[in-house]
C-alpha cells in the first residue's frame, strides 16, 4: 500500500499579519495531521471526493 499524502500551502492566517509568513508548502500523511511551524495552523488529512 501507499502511503496518501496531501500537500497544502500555508501563508499565515489571512487578517492577522503577525502570523504572516512567506508561503510554504506542507505535507500531510494520511490520518495524520501537521502544524505550520510559522503559525501553529493545523492541517488535518481530508480525503478529496471527486
Ligand atoms: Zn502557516
Amino acid at each position: 500500500m501507499r502511503d496518501k499524502v496531501i500537500k497544502v500551502v500555508c501563508e499565515g492566517q489571512g487578517n492577522n499579519q503577525v502570523a504572516q509568513h512567506p508561503r510554504i508548502y506542507l505535507q500531510v500523511q494520511e490520518n495524520s495531521e501537521v502544524t505550520c511551524p510559522y503559525c501553529g495552523k493545523e492541517f488535518v488529512y481530508e480525503p478529496s471526493e471527486c
